[in-house]
């Protein structure tokens, strides 16, 4: 056991987790990455964890449940292409993490948390950090959250069996949605793009395009539109 880490030391962890893992993974969305600089991700995590909270890792947050790995919060915060003026609803609040880093990037953001517990606690560390951009809701958000649809962007960070209907129909036209999506024994993170109308000459008259970005793990995504309990 050393001595604490000081507030400097913590920014010079978090200075080289920007540069090692997501600049040295092709991460170049300089937006992103300043938010990532900026996000004191130690304060996310509990108190017994703070000095692991630079690596490259998830971390365990209680209840089950993770903080996802750094370059996970950054690959999907940069697939989400935010503008200050979206409006984003994240699907698993956890710790608060990947709220606050959407929070640096758009204007509003809605978040939902199935545990109780952690919704509380994400929200009294947003609210201390000064976050009032983010709402943090309890309940299943594998229904999304209607009362503030339509939203630019989602971001689901528990993985689901398929995507839900509910969150395709709460994205707005040109909205983006990014989310791990049960394939065999892993998760495909998925991108899904609502389109304004059909791709001309597409063999189907969807009206999102779907890509599949890379194979990730993630918790699942308990509720109505996900696993069962
Ligand atoms: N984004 C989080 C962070 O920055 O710490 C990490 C999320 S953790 C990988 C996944 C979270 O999704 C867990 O906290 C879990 O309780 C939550 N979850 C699972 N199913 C859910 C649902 N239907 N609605 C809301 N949250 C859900």
């Amino acid at each position: 056991m050393g001595a604490e880490l000081t507030d400097s030391d913590f920014a010079r962890l978090r200075h080289c987790m920007v540069n090692d893992q997501l600049r040295a993974r092709h991460l170049a969305d300089e937006r992103v990455l300043a938010a990532m600089e900026k996000v004191p991700r130690h304060l996310f995590v509990p108190q017994a964890q703070r000095r692991s909270a630079y690596e490259d890792a998830p971390l365990s947050i209680g209840f089950g449940q993770t903080i996802s790995q750094p370059y996970m919060v950054a690959r999907m915060t940069e697939l989400a292409r935010l503008t200050p003026t979206d409006r984003v609803l994240e699907i698993g609040t956890g710790s608060g993490y990947q709220a606050a880093v959407l929070a640096e990037l758009a204007q509003e953001v809605w978040t939902v948390e199935r545990h109780a517990e952690l919704a509380a606690r994400a929200a009294d560390l947003l609210r201390e950090l000064g976050y009032d951009n983010v709402h943090v809701i309890t309940g299943d958000g594998s229904v999304g959250y209607p009362p503030a649809a339509p939203y630019d962007a989602i971001v689901v960070t528990a993985a689901a069996p398929c995507v839900p209907e509910s969150l395709r129909e709460q994205l707005a036209v040109n909205g983006r949605m990014v989310i791990p999506v049960t394939e065999g024994y892993s998760e495909d993170l998925r991108l899904i793009e609502r389109l304004a109308a059909p791709e001309p000459g597409a063999d189907t008259e969807t009206c999102f395009r779907e890509v599949s970005i890379l194979a990730c793990t993630f918790v699942p995504l308990i509720g109505q539109e996900g696993y069962p309990k």
